[in-house]
């Protein structure tokens, strides 16, 4: 491990770690400060955020920087992928590339790749101490056995950490997946829901019970039914977390089922089509500010997601604040005859309410039908379970919705193994 991320991951963290322990207002004080520091340095030495600033009217030694740090933030517009991959190095922290720092790169489902770079002390925080910090929170121990389901290109699992953690590929097999589970007995195990429950239901049906302690989730939307069959599959707590390739993670779910935000490292707001921040409780899409990275920072950064953030406290006695669920991508909204628009979030409602459909798919054949792919479990019916999904849409989701659906045996994931559950209309 390189010399700077060790430093900085033991200089911060007590303090990153030990923000769990402190109350509402301190942790709003410490991601103000943050803010307030990270827009008055980016006034003067960010020319992509600099030049934002002065179109909202904001100089670099501006009092609003640190008397209302949020209202300068607010004058920003969303950034999105593109406006940032298009900015090239007026985006980087004084215009250039240094040797130091730190870089993740997605694709996403739209093939075009986009890397975002992190100074170390960002990302010992981002990549490390703040994971460690909400894994620790749901039970998870130091001691413990880690198994990492990623698309890698191996076929072979990957261990390190003295033999604590290993990486599986889900590029593989779900049977050799599920080989290699067995074989590592993980304490924990961490990865895509699809790629786990695929694996965990190969292991469930040869009677064999991994002594897993908690499964955390992320990449994908989290649906209920999914969220169930894991629990089943692997016998212990489900955790989701949601987070971002470029952002890390935003929100991770407590033992008592709540989503929290990191809102010392990351300012998340849900927004409206002109992308003014829309009160808690409100639907919109989510942007994300984060805190404590100047090398490429991200300034109300387009996540693609839409959600709520919530006013609520939560009874786990963890003082960071709260989301709702991430209701889908932006992109995964259907749009139906007339221009109606529907929520993933409705389809997925209304088909999970079925008993006797384990996984199923989405896609949008055309402006007034889908078709449902289905896994089932083995004793249902396929003549009710049909007739069923074809009036709960009809009846939960639009009047004019036909579907066909279809029994398959497994279902297709995208780029990075990812799973897609509702597909619209290329
Ligand atoms: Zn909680």
């Amino acid at each position: 491990m390189n010399a700077a991320l060790s430093f900085w991951l033991a200089a911060d963290a007590a303090s990153t770690i030990g923000v769990l322990k402190r109350d509402a207002a301190a942790i709003q004080a410490i991601a103000r400060a943050r803010l307030s520091r990270l827009l008055f340095h980016l006034a003067r030495n960010n020319a992509f955020y600099g030049r934002r600033l002065q179109s909202a009217g904001i100089e670099w030694a501006d009092p609003i920087l640190w008397l209302d740090p949020y209202r300068a933030l607010a004058a920003l517009p969303p950034v999105s992928k593109l406006e940032l991959r298009r900015a090239g190095t007026r985006v980087l922290d004084f215009g250039e590339l240094r040797p130091d720092w730190y870089s993740s790169s997605s694709s996403g489902s739209t093939g075009e790749p986009f890397r975002v770079y992190y100074e170390p002390r960002a990302w010992a925080r981002l990549k490390y101490l703040v994971k460690l910090r909400a894994r620790a929170a749901c039970g998870a121990r130091p001691t413990d056995r880690v198994a990492l389901l990623d698309a890698m290109q191996s076929i072979r699992p990957v261990i390190g950490w003295g033999g604590r953690w290993a990486r599986i590929s889900v590029l593989e097999p779900a049977a050799s997946v599920a080989a290699a589970l067995e074989a590592f007995a993980p304490d924990v195990v961490y990865g895509l829901p699809s790629a786990l429950l695929d694996a965990g239901r190969l292991l469930q049906q040869r009677g064999r019970r991994l002594p897993v302690r908690a499964v955390f989730t992320s990449g994908e939307l989290l649906q209920s039914l999914t969220r169930e069959n894991l629990v089943r599959a692997y016998g212990a707590p489900v955790y989701d977390i949601y987070g971002t390739s470029e952002t890390k993670e935003i929100a991770w779910e407590c033992p008592q089922g709540k989503m929290h935000l990191n809102a010392d490292v990351v300012h998340l707001e849900a927004v409206d089509e002109s992308g003014q921040s829309l009160p808690t409780g409100s639907e919109g899409d989510l942007v994300a500010t984060l805190l404590v990275n100047r090398a490429m920072p991200l300034l109300r950064y387009r996540t693609g997601d839409r959600g709520t953030l919530l006013a609520d406290t939560c009874s786990c006695g963890c003082p960071m604040p709260l989301m709702g669920v991430v209701t889908g991508r932006k992109a995964d909204i259907l749009v139906m005859r007339d221009g109606q628009r529907i929520s993933p979030y409705a389809l997925t409602c209304a088909i999970e309410r079925i008993p006797g459909v384990l996984r199923y798919q989405v896609r949008q054949l055309d402006q007034t039908r889908v078709r449902v792919r289905a896994i089932l479990e083995a004793a249902a019916d396929r003549t009710a379970v049909t007739a069923q999904v074809q009036s709960a849409l009809r009846f939960e989701v639009a009047p004019f919705l036909d579907a066909d659906v279809e029994f398959v045996d497994r279902l297709p994931t995208g780029p990075r193994a990812k799973f897609r559950v509702v597909e619209p209309l290329a």
